[in-house]
């Protein structure tokens, strides 16, 4: 039988906190559970933000929490090839359009879509991120035009057409989530309230979406361990699974850790990074602890 396949994958654009703490411990915990494997993927496809040095730091600090992962490591920015053949295949198939909006632009359409279009107690759905369903201004933009001003260098996205894809793949959709006592439930995602999301971004070939289900499948992940914040995202990876031909892993979200105000960990926060614990004398085996953890790794 083939071993588990756990991942933890950071994004080096600040310094780990206890959150990433927790997560990473948590794929660890399970990885030796279940005799299986545990690894480390670097998510730096966002050239701007993630900097070596983050992810030099990141080492550090898993290995002084007691890490150890498979090597080589995974990282995005060394793949850009892999996520471009998986494009491929949904624009070789229509399912996916470019799109020449702005957020700007977005936000303007759909406020005049809501004046003039919807009744005043009715507003524009948003999808999980909190942002404005795509309207699809840029669909019905004749084919020519498109590669047109492609041609010219206009910044411009590429949008999965849902439209398209339900008709192809009209669901029901569904994947298996595990609780911590080794539960499994199958539940059904809702790809559609995701609306027309972004493939492609206009800085960087990729985006989170489409890298993290073709990395996780050329990986052999088959169990996904990351946060609630990302649970909503699930039910686009599951649809990405099925249209790229990809298996689609058991997931598991986690609790996120809280700072004292209830509000989520988050390096935009500046909330306590990992080496500033370490800094003020705590141990990497306290640290385990309170994130109920054994206080070193068991063999
Ligand atoms: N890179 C993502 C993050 O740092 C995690 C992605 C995932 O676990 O699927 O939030």
């Amino acid at each position: 039988m083939t071993k588990p396949v756990f991942r933890f994958a950071p994004s080096p654009n600040g310094r780990l906190h206890l959150g990433h703490a927790y997560s990473a411990l948590l794929n660890d915990a399970l990885a030796r559970r279940y005799d299986g494997r545990f690894l480390l993927r670097i998510e730096d496809i966002d050239i701007t933000r993630c900097r070596p040095e983050y992810e030099r730091a990141i080492v550090e600090d898993l290995e002084w929490l007691g890490l150890d992962w498979e090597k080589p490591v995974r990282r995005q920015s060394e793949h850009f090839a892999d996520y471009h053949a998986a494009f491929q295949n949904l624009k070789g198939r229509g399912l996916v359009y470019p799109c020449f909006c702005s957020r700007k632009e977005i936000a303007d359409n759909v406020r005049f879509l809501e004046t003039h279009y919807m009744e005043s107690n009715e507003s524009w759905r948003i999808d999980p991120d909190g942002a404005h369903l795509y309207p699809g201004t840029c669909k019905s933009l004749l084919p020519r035009d498109a590669e047109l001003r492609i041609e010219a260098g206009e910044p411009h996205t590429w949008r999965i057409d849902m439209q398209a894809v339900q008709k192809l793949l009209p669901g029901p959709h569904r994947f298996t989530r595990f609780t911590l006592d080794g539960e499994e439930q199958i539940v059904e995602a809702d790809p559609w309230r995701w609306g027309d999301a972004v493939i492609l971004r206009k800085d960087v070939p990729t985006s989170y979406h489409l890298s993290v289900v073709v990395d996780d499948a050329l990986q052999g992940v088959t169990h996904v361990v990351r946060g609630q914040d990302l649970e909503a995202a699930t039910d686009l990876h599951v649809l990405l699974q099925k249209l790229l031909g990809l298996p689609t892993p058991l997931y598991h979200h986690h609790g996120l850790i809280l700072d004292p105000g209830g509000d989520k960990l988050a390096k935009s926060r500046k909330s306590e990074a990992l080496h500033e614990l370490r800094e003020r004398g705590i141990t990497a085996a306290e640290v385990r602890q309170r994130l109920g953890f054994q206080p070193t790794p068991s063999t």
